[in-house]
């Protein structure tokens, strides 16, 4: 399960999603969290980061709000101070990047979907990019700057959004085991 779940953490949608929601560290700071196999303390990943506790706990608290990790708070009885230590919640991860994994497939598939259905014609200084019937509009000519607008082979990029639909393919089949 930790081998899972570590494994997921180097997938780039992964860390994408995770460093979006919990910022430049927060990959770091889960790897942490996963490897050492028990709640730590924020002192603990800080320790091993190179990094403040303070920076530490904002990554945290950024995480605990998204609940995606959470703490236990113990009183020490000598000193009355309180100690937290945090741990993931696997189960509240899991469903996150489920749910935001979805959200990339429906993004993804319906790119792919336009990018079948129409033709795109674009001007050769980048100004514009439009489907057929707007290119007609424009008498095929680029409304800036006057340049005969061209059809766009979109060919290499239905290739790219189909490579990330079979990573995305992927991660959920991985996510059903962790
Ligand atoms: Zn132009």
């Amino acid at each position: 399960m930790v081998d899972n779940l570590l494994g997921l953490l180097e997938i780039d949608m992964v860390k994408n999603y995770i460093t979006r929601v919990g910022g430049d560290l927060a990959v770091d700071v889960m790897k942490i969290m996963l490897e050492a196999g028990e709640p730590v303390t924020d002192e603990y990943i800080a320790g091993l980061l190179g990094v403040k506790v303070t920076v530490v706990r904002t990554v945290l608290n950024r995480l605990h709000f998204w609940g995606i990790v959470d703490y236990h708070r113990e009183k020490d009885p000598d000193t009355g101070w309180y100690t937290y230590t945090w741990f993931i919640r696997k189960g509240r991860l899991k469903e996150a990047l489920i749910e935001d994994i979805e959200e990339q497939r429906r993004e993804v598939s319906q790119k792919l979907d336009e990018l079948s259905s129409y033709m795109f014609f674009s001007c050769p200084e980048g100004h514009e990019r439009v489907v057929f019937e707007v290119a007609v509009e424009y008498n095929f000519q680029c409304p800036i700057c006057g340049k005969p607008l061209v059809e766009v082979n979109v060919e290499e990029e239905k290739e790219e959004l189909r490579k990330r639909l079979s990573q995305i393919a992927n991660i959920r089949s991985l996510l059903k085991d962790v």
